[in-house]
């Protein structure tokens, strides 16, 4: 997975350096060598990550990482501060200004791509779930609010079987969090599984394989998105960069400082707060927000999002999407004959005949009024079009029973088909074609299906 990186050091070699090791696995790198320069390219250019330098004149490093954690719109930004060998006192306080995550000078090339790594498939699933709320909510709003969950009172489960660095660990803990010591593995994945918010794991544990323990936890679906934090001795190198491609989130090196070790679990707990606000407002608003309440099909803004996702690919893979544009015959005569509330029958009733009749890959949506749209992933002209006839057949050959099926109603559609042409194609053109096609059913007739050729 590629990602844009943000350099920023005052000093010019080092940025150079960087440069070359990133862009040399094939990162795009963006460079500063200041701490203004660097919030400013941070707001325009938007990159994945950023590696900042800690020792810089004028704004140093905690000074520009406290900016960027500050500002909604460059919260979620992991950052890494580069600090020298022995700044254990820089690391802690590089952590309370909100940095993600550090690297010693020298910078070592395997540490600071598995680094890189593991932040950039953390960043992605923010941006996803950022990227769904916002299409549902102001995301103002939320960082806002998430900018307020705290990173104290944290369930954590201590698995090591080492119990004298267990208990001081837990110690250290216990001022601001509840630990849970297990020394036994097969019990901790069973703890896991109940309300944990971080898990730390000594990986160099003698009677039991520490990795492997992570790599349950990440593999099963009840603890796959919990928090990992390893611990680790200075010279299990190896061992630790094995732990980061697995998926653990933080790594702590023994012996344990407990500055590092308090600053580094309030981190995590922040971030899993933060993640799991953005899941639950996902979830609260898919309801709201993306539901059409009468029908219970999808709504209009919940299809923008699927098309343009789907044509974006579409446009890589050259696989078509084809569109339906349905709009319910002389609807407004059923409003006008039987009520208001019969007319609202008739669209329930349609949205069921609608759903069972498209494929599970398709999404049929209530676009507004008594007009309906479905999305066809993968799809051709020509079988978007045999679809559409089966709809209208399903429509026009049985009628709708009304007010508890005293009445019955002949309902009729007429359906637009188009489909998606080339790389240049847009959701709103392919939207605008498939209406002027019902447009053109309409005034051929109704009760019909017309396909606008591309
Ligand atoms: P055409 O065949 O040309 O589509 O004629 P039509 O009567 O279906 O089209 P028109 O656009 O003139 O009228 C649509 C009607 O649908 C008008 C509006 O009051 C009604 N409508 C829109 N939304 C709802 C709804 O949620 N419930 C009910 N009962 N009626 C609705
Ligand atoms: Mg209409
Ligand atoms: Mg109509």
């Amino acid at each position: 997975m590629s990602a844009r990186i943000l350099v920023v050091d005052d000093i010019d070699s080092n940025v150079r350096l960087l440069q070359a090791k990133l862009t040399a696995e094939y990162y795009e790198v963006l460079t500063a060598s200041d701490g203004p320069t660097a919030l400013a390219i941070a707001a325009s250019e938007r990159p994945d990550i950023v590696l900042l330098d800690v020792m810089m004149p004028g704004m140093d490093g905690f000074a520009v990482c406290r900016r960027l954690k500050d500002d909604p719109e460059t919260r979620h930004v992991p950052v890494v501060l580069v600090t020298a060998l022995d700044g254990r006192a820089d690391r802690v306080a590089g952590l309370e200004a909100g940095a993600d995550d550090f690297l010693t000078k020298p910078i070592d090339d395997v540490m600071l791509l598995a680094r890189v790594r593991s932040l950039t498939r953390l960043k992605s699933v923010i941006d996803e779930l950022r990227d769904r709320e916002a299409s549902g909510r102001r995301m103002g709003v939320i960082a806002g609010a998430a900018s307020r969950l705290g990173g104290s009172g944290g369930r954590i489960l201590i698995v090591d079987d080492n119990e004298r660095q267990a208990k001081r660990v837990s110690d250290e803990l216990a001022v601001e969090h509840r630990p849970i010591v297990e020394t036994d593995p097969a019990k901790a994945l069973l703890t896991a599984r109940g309300p944990v918010d971080l898990v730390i794991v000594n990986i160099g544990a003698k009677t039991f394989d520490g990795l492997r323990f992570a790599a349950q936890l990440r593999s099963d679906e009840q603890t796959r998105k919990l928090p990992i934090l390893a611990v680790a001795d200075i010279d299990e190198r190896q061992k630790a960069i094995k732990a980061l491609e697995i998926g653990v989130n933080d790594l702590l090196a023994r012996p344990i400082d407990p500055g590092e070790l308090a600053a580094r679990v309030r981190t995590q707990i922040r971030r899993k707060r933060y993640t799991d606000y953005l899941r639950a407002n996902l979830d609260h608003s898919l309801e709201l927000a993306v539901t059409d309440q009468l029908t219970g099909l999808h709504n209009r803004r919940y299809m923008s999002g699927q098309l343009e996702a789907l044509m974006r690919r579409a446009s890589v893979d050259g696989m078509p999407v084809s569109l339906l544009v349905i709009d319910i015959d002389h609807f407004k005569k059923v409003n006008d004959s039987f009520g208001h509330d019969v007319g609202d029958e008739v669209l329930r009733e349609f949205a069921v005949r609608l759903a069972s009749n498209v494929r599970a890959i398709d999404l049929p949506v209530r676009h507004g009024g008594e007009e309906f749209v479905v999305v066809m992933p993968d799809t051709d002209l020509e079988d978007a079009r045999r679809i559409a006839e089966r709809i209208r057949l399903h429509v026009a050959g049985a009628p709708f029973g009304v007010m508890g099926g005293e009445q019955m109603l002949g309902v009729t559609i007429s359906i637009g088909v188009a489909t998606s042409c080339g790389a240049e194609d847009t959701p709103t053109a392919l939207m605008k074609r498939a209406d002027e096609a019902v447009y053109e059913a309409k005034s051929r007739g109704r009760n019909r299906v017309f396909v606008r050729a591309a």
